[in-house]
């Protein structure tokens, strides 16, 4: 208490401090900003988005995720839904655009009741309540799909259906023209089937990591193609190596075959020829010692995270090795997983046991670069997608699109539901939750009625980007669904209602809907739960220095992605 007229000062000189009604309205105001952004993203027809980040570079994308992971977003919760983005796409890989949209939606029906003077604490609750309700309903619309991939018979059967999912994932995305998605397809879905492992709990399990988009530039994408091995973008480190080895031993090394100099400056005394030769004859001795290793266990191949000195490639290639270096952390991993070896941190250590196997190992011309294969692997669960494109934008964008099948296909396999796309199921929520709200008493209800509103944000969107009246759409797409069809949605790309979204092959796993609903209600309900912004006023610095102090601030909201 500031008794005597002393006035206590709780915060530092320059916080800015708003609070209570003005601080949650400039909260949703700045999240529905960002959402605003991505409306015009969503669905087959979105638009795409131009950033250009502060080294000028330019992306060119509607792949939600990867707007929001490119914008630099200011306030804290804009921050907070860029978040749930992220959080979105990390766990299914699919949904980003449709959870932002719907969390704005949320926020702006919230704004409403907050008008007629409903408490923010009755808001959530209703929206909690509506969410859990919605994703019951999502599951019982759900169409459970009949996949099996144990015999040759099962995965024809299944193929279609995969190749209906994969489609959903990519029909919306850059790489548009129909012979390129169906190929893109092809490739996802050979790649899905050969890495599957059935869960004893029912369902598949798709290690997402056993698949690697590998990118070079060059050719087309439709020649792009599915290697069953692992394809690293290096060449064989000497000329006088095979460029083809069979039954390939390969040693994964994680240590230099290189003298490591020595960090401090030594100053070496020489006084003769003699000692010169001799300082120079130890090295060689101790690079030759090392192939020498390698030579006894047995490995035919050595693929080499760190460098690999001439003199030491001199003596590999005599030995008929054929050797890469310089290979990245992430692949060195991959090719552990996909050919039973074990990297190596010492190679005083190599044992045979550590060598990994594969039938060949095998230099080729990709382009005009050459390319080092490792096919027919031990685990033959290790598969890359071989991305060629003309240039970086059209390999980016495909490798995002790929990742988004891939992604949709391991979501549907691990939970073997689907939902018609197209708004259907948004339609036929909030039919069911507005009759569901009857049941709810009180102010929630309002809440509850809101949150159907905003989930019919989606069609309305879906149909003005179709060039359709939003409003009739809706309208009608009500009145299919209340008499009970629920598969009516939109078709987008023709611009017209349909009455049976399967017919466009146009589906979204249930994971991902799921996701959606409960990312946005997380983020809408967190950002109604603040009633107070203070932010610490920024401190006087330049450039980077300052951006990454600003970041710092917020980090609870977001971790700084510093490179
Ligand atoms: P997100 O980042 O949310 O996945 P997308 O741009 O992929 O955003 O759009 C997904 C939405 O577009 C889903 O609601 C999906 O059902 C819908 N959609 C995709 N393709 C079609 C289509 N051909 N016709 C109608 N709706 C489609
Ligand atoms: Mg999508």
């Amino acid at each position: 208490m500031a008794t005597y007229g002393i006035p206590v000062l709780v915060l530092k000189e320059g916080t800015s401090r708003t609070y209570g009604r003005e601080a949650l309205r400039a909260n949703i105001l700045a999240a529905r900003a960002l959402a605003e952004v991505l409306r015009t993203s969503l669905g087959p027809k979105g638009l795409d988005k131009m950033l250009v980040d502060s080294f000028g570079d330019i992306t060119v994308t509607n792949d939600g995720a990867t707007i929001v992971k490119e914008m630099e977003v200011q306030h804290p919760a804009a921050k907070l839904l860029v978040e749930t983005a992220k959080a979105v796409d990390a766990e299914v890989g699919d949904g980003t655009t449709s959870a932002v949209v719907l969390a704005g939606a949320l926020l702006a029906r919230a704004e409403n009741l907050l008008d007629q003077n409903i408490h923010p604490s009755i808001i959530i609750e209703g929206y909690k309540k509506a969410a859990e309700k919605a994703v019951e309903i999502l599951e019982e619309v759900a169409d459970r799909v009949n996949i099996g991939l144990e015999t040759s018979e099962e995965i024809e059967r299944s193929k279609p259906i995969l190749r209906e999912l994969a489609y959903a994932a990519l029909a919306s995305k850059y790489i548009s023209s129909p012979d390129i998605i169906d190929h893109f397809i092809d490739l996802v879905v050979e790649a899905v089937i050969t890495v599957a492992e059935k869960r004893p709990e029912g369902g598949y399990l798709v290690r997402t990591d056993n698949i690697k988009v590998e990118k070079k530039k060059g050719a087309s994408l439709a020649e792009s193609r599915l290697v069953k091995g692992i394809v690293l973008d290096k060449e064989v480190v000497h000329p006088g190596m095979p460029k083809r080895v069979e039954r390939a031993r390969i040693a994964l090394l994680d240590a230099p075959l290189e003298i490591e100099k020595p960090d401090i400056t030594a100053k070496i005394n020489i006084t003769s020829p003699d000692q010169i030769k001799r300082f120079l004859d130890e090295e060689t001795r101790l690079l030759k010692e090392m192939v020498d290793k390698i030579v006894s266990v047995g490995a035919n191949v050595v693929i080499c995270q760190k460098g690999i000195d001439d003199v030491a490639q001199h003596f590999l290639a005599k030995r008929g090795i054929l050797a890469v270096r310089r290979v990245k952390r992430s692949d060195m991993e991959k090719l552990e997983r996909a050919t039973g070896g074990r990297i190596v941190t010492s190679i005083r250590d190599l044992t045979e046991k550590d060598l990994g196997y594969a039938e060949l190992v095998e230099e080729r011309r990709v382009g005009n670069d050459k390319m080092v294969f490792v096919e027919g692997c031990k685990n033959p669960k290790a598969v890359t997608i071989l991305v060629r494109g003309a240039n970086d934008m059209l390999l980016d964008d495909a490798e995002r699109s790929l990742n988004d099948a891939i992604n949709a296909l391991r979501n549907a396999l691990r939970e073997p539901k689907v939902l018609p796309g197209g708004g259907a199921p948004e339609v036929e929520v909030a039919l069911g939750l507005r009759k569901w709200a009857e049941t709810v008493g009180g102010k929630e209800q309002l809440a509850v009625l809101a949150f159907a509103d905003a989930l019919e944000e989606i069609p309305v969107i879906l149909a003005r980007s179709a060039g359709m009246d939003p409003l009739e759409v809706l309208m009608e797409l009500r009145r299919l669904h209340a008499a009970g069809n629920k598969y009516a949605g939109i078709n987008v790309i023709e611009g017209k209602i349909e009455e049976d979204m399967r017919k466009l092959k146009v589906l979204d796993p249930l994971t991902v809907k799921k996701q959606i609903i409960r990312a946005a209600t997380e983020a809408a309900t967190a950002i109604l739960k603040v009633d107070d912004l203070i932010a610490a006023s920024p401190l006087k610095k330049e450039g980077k220095e300052k951006k990454e102090e600003e970041e710092g601030e917020t980090k609870t909201m977001s971790k700084p992605e510093l490179d």
